[in-house]
């Protein structure tokens, strides 16, 4: 049984939504920085392999159970780009409106604007795992020129989903969760815990 897991991250954010739903199954959640853990490295051109590499190297310094994540858009035109380079598709220091501006200019003169969120999650319940729990979410839409939308982050107001015709930084929070990849992810890895304990 997991009663608690390191977070491969320092995100505010993601500390505050993986403590509200697993906080529920008996685990508590510490922030790697609290236990000195620096942040590892994310040199592969995959998501899974930058998030298990982020959750193993978490794992093996803490000797505690690791869960990490790694997300970002990627746009069929473009080949999948700026898939895991999304934080920084425009350059140091990663910024949000220059990513979109770089988006919306290499999409200059192209039609299909096909392109989805992806998130995978992943929990090690020790360093060298052969079974890590991998949860993955994605979501469809395209990507519009002029932005639109007050909420979100990151490449929200530029991405409008295929099902509402909403973009990200338009939809209520709320329902923003009940679409996007990120809480397609998060629904599948609590389903994955809640069976395990079942067992
Ligand atoms: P991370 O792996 O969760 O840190 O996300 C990497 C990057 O992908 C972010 O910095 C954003 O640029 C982009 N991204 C991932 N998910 C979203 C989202 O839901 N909305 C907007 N941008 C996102």
């Amino acid at each position: 049984m997991i009663d608690t897991l390191v977070l491969a991250s320092n995100n505010a954010g993601k500390l505050r939504e993986f403590r509200r739903l697993l906080e529920p199954l008996g685990i508590a959640v510490v922030p790697q920085a609290e236990l000195g853990i620096a942040e590892a490295d994310e040199p592969h051109v995959t998501f899974i392999e930058n998030a298990l590499a982020k959750a193993r190297h978490a794992s093996a310094a803490s000797g505690l159970p690791a869960l990490a994540d790694d997300s970002g858009v990627c746009v069929d035109a473009l080949g999948g780009a700026p898939g895991v380079h999304s934080a920084r598709y425009a350059g140091e220091p990663k910024s949000d409106a220059r990513n979109n501006e770089a988006l919306v200019a290499a999409l200059r003169g192209i039609a299909d604007r096909r392109a989805h969120y992806y998130c995978v999650r992943v929990l090690v319940r020790r360093a060298d795992d052969p079974e890590p729990i991998v949860a993955e979410g994605a979501w469809h839409g395209r990507i519009v020129d002029a932005p639109r939308g007050g909420g979100g982050f990151g490449y929200d107001p530029h991405f409008e989903d295929d099902a509402t015709g909403m973009t990200g930084a338009e939809l209520p929070l709320e329902r923003k969760n009940a679409l996007s990849h990120r809480g397609q992810a998060m629904r599948r890895l609590i389903a994955q815990l809640e069976a395990m304990r079942a067992r």
